[in-house]
């Protein structure tokens, strides 16, 4: 319910009229400081994700994560479903630093970093400025009758809307399955690879609908991200807001009076704050979880204090404590406490990934299994044998016991043949003498020759009769 005017903002989102029906956000072409260091993050960022999927590193992709066959690749590095609690642990220290970042800068990663908002307003945003003109001039052409000139730029628009759309599909298919398979469906006859096309046209659909008509529904309904932020921010979070102190009591401008001494607050009520916002805010009404800190507010602020010759900075990124009481970014105990744990859970995460192993090979007795007696005086046991080669080369794979064992292997293959990236499980035997085995049992270590080199040794144990 309305409590009066000026608190009407909170009873909807401001994408939604008084009938429930969608608004749709004409926002006016930012430009300045802040717009012009947006663009360079964001060509660079864009440059980053297309080219990512064509770097390769010792052959491998530099990031791919093939769900399909569970195989994920970090800067060249290969993870398979064994390292699963590498991925969990990264997922949580990636949460974590989200937690902090937003408890520090607020939602300064939806404005500046995340593809939804790079995408929407530096590469679709563009383009409609571009076909259609600024925000006037959309909201006009929006309105008028469907004549040549309309339909011609509605038919450029989404017609590069939708190639880059399937351009964003390709990209985003590259980093799932591979930029090498993504080349086969590309290039093999059609009907080849239907799975991989019908795949492409979902996503490039999807896509297209995305920038094309949910646009700031994304940010504002449905990123659960977004929708966070009431928990994450406090007073001492840096945002981007509007100096209510200095900013009120909000009039229009008059040129040559004294502000100050009627009374009147910095803000001059020009609306070009509201007009820029790509969400459809008013940043005036406070922190709100629309708000995507796109900064393009404070472009159009500055440009204007400048106009008026009063300080800039009227709208900047700073929290609701440094608007109150002037005080700088804060170390508070919150911010500490996820540092210390981020810093923690990393130093993890390194010992692991660095100690992490090429090969994994486990041996254990047969299942089912127990000593046999042989016709030469010697105990066997039969073992199975799961080697994992997580590198890109084949092995030829020999088993042998430690020296001082006195021992034998009976391997029921010659030499396993260990490909690339692959696992295979085989059986073998391990024959000792009776005389070595103490109270029914003997602990004993397995090398583990990989082309006549060691790349492993495996403890396992051997049983016996107890004498
Ligand atoms: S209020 Fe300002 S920073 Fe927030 S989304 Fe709108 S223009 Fe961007
Ligand atoms: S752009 Fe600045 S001066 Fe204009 S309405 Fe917004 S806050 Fe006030």
């Amino acid at each position: 319910m309305i409590q009066d005017e000026e608190d009407s903002f909170r009873d909807r989102i401001s994408t939604v009229n008084e009938d429930g029906k969608r608004v749709w956000i004409y926002p006016k072409k930012p430009k300045g400081w802040f717009y012009k260091q947006r663009k360079r993050v964001s060509y660079l960022l864009l440059l980053m994700l297309f080219a990512f999927p064509h770097i390769k590193i010792n052959g491998e992709q530099l990031l791919l994560f093939n769900i399909i066959d569970r195989k994920f690749v970090l800067f060249g590095k290969v993870f398979w479903p064994q390292d699963m609690f590498l991925f969990a642990l990264a997922i949580i220290i990636g949460l974590i630093f989200i937690i902090l970042f937003t408890i520090i800068f607020g939602r300064l990663f939806c404005g500046w970093v995340c593809p939804q908002t790079i995408f929407m307003e530096m590469v679709f945003r563009r383009i409609e400025y571009w076909i259609e003109g600024d925000w006037t001039h959309q909201r006009r052409l929006d309105n008028a009758p469907w004549t040549g000139e309309k339909i011609l730029k509605k038919t450029a628009k989404h017609t590069i809307f939708w190639l880059i759309s399937f351009l964003i599909a390709n990209t985003f298919l590259a980093y799932i399955i591979g930029s090498d398979a993504l080349w086969a469906i590309q290039t093999d006859p059609f009907g080849t690879h239907l799975s991989g096309l019908i795949s492409l046209v979902i996503f490039t659909t999807v896509f297209y609908l995305v920038f094309a008509r949910l646009r700031e529904q994304v940010c504002t309904t449905i990123c659960p991200y977004g929708r966070l932020q009431g928990v994450l921010l406090d007073k001492d979070s840096m945002v981007v807001a509007y100096d209510h102190k200095r900013g009120e009591n909000r009039a229009k401008f008059k040129k040559g009076e004294d502000r100050e001494a009627a009374g009147k607050g910095d803000c001059v009520d020009c609306y070009q704050c509201v007009h820029v916002c790509p969400t459809g805010i008013d940043i005036r009404n406070g922190t709100q979880l629309e708000c995507i800190n796109c900064t393009a507010c404070i472009d159009a602020c500055d440009s204007i204090m400048e106009g008026v010759g009063l300080e800039k900075g009227l709208i900047r990124f700073v929290s609701e404590n440094g608007i109150q009481n002037r005080t700088r970014f804060q170390w508070t105990k919150r911010v500490k406490s996820y540092t210390f744990l981020l810093i923690a859970m990393l130093a993890v995460l390194v010992t692991l990934l660095v100690t992490r192993k090429d090969f994994e090979t486990n041996i254990i007795r047969q299942r089912g299994t127990t000593y046999q007696m042989t016709n030469d005086g010697m105990v066997s046991n039969i073992f199975e044998v799961n080697l994992l080669n997580k590198t890109r080369k084949t092995f030829n794979i020999h088993l042998e016991l430690e020296e001082d064992a006195e021992g034998i292997i009976v391997m029921a293959v010659d030499t396993i043949h260990l490909k690339a990236e692959a696992q295979i499980n085989e059986r073998f035997i391990i024959k000792l003498p009776l005389k070595s085995i103490e109270n029914g049992n003997k602990d004993l270590k397995v090398i583990v020759l990989g082309n006549g080199e060691e790349i492993q040794k495996v403890s396992t144990k051997f049983i016996g009769p107890s004498l």
